[in-house]
């Protein structure tokens, strides 16, 4: 137990904590709450498994990670608007500098051809 100043993990830990059995070798292990839902490999039998998630059996748990998910939702897809609409914006920039350079291309033909016209057929 660590004194004051140290963690307050420890005591929060007990509640927060995961219990599992391997799917492999049925060893059980104690993870931290925020490894659920996670594949880790057994220190066991070295296999792969997954951690389930334990807010499936408690309601309260459910409806504080179901907010929290739905939080972490709305953000994402704000974030993706906003990165949507820069896209979109450059894509538009794009375009236009595309057709200005297309522009600027015919032009060099047409003065590159006035020019050989002025000066007629070049001397051999
Ligand atoms: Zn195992």
């Amino acid at each position: 137990m660590q004194q004051a100043g140290g963690s307050t993990l420890s005591a929060q830990k007990s509640s927060s904590d995961i219990v599992f059995a391997c799917t492999h070798c049925a060893a059980s292990f104690v993870v931290d709450s925020a490894a659920a839902g996670m594949t880790l490999d057994c220190q066991k039998c070295g296999k792969p498994t997954t951690v389930p998630n334990p807010d499936l059996n408690t309601a309260a748990g459910n409806s504080t990670k179901i907010s929290d998910l739905q939080h972490q939702l709305k953000e994402n897809e704000s974030q993706r608007t906003e990165i949507t609409g820069y896209i979109n914006q450059l894509g538009i920039q794009l375009h236009r500098w595309q057709l200005r350079l297309q522009t600027l291309k015919q032009r060099q033909e047409k003065l590159e051809n006035d020019l050989a016209a002025i000066r007629g057929p070049t001397p051999k």
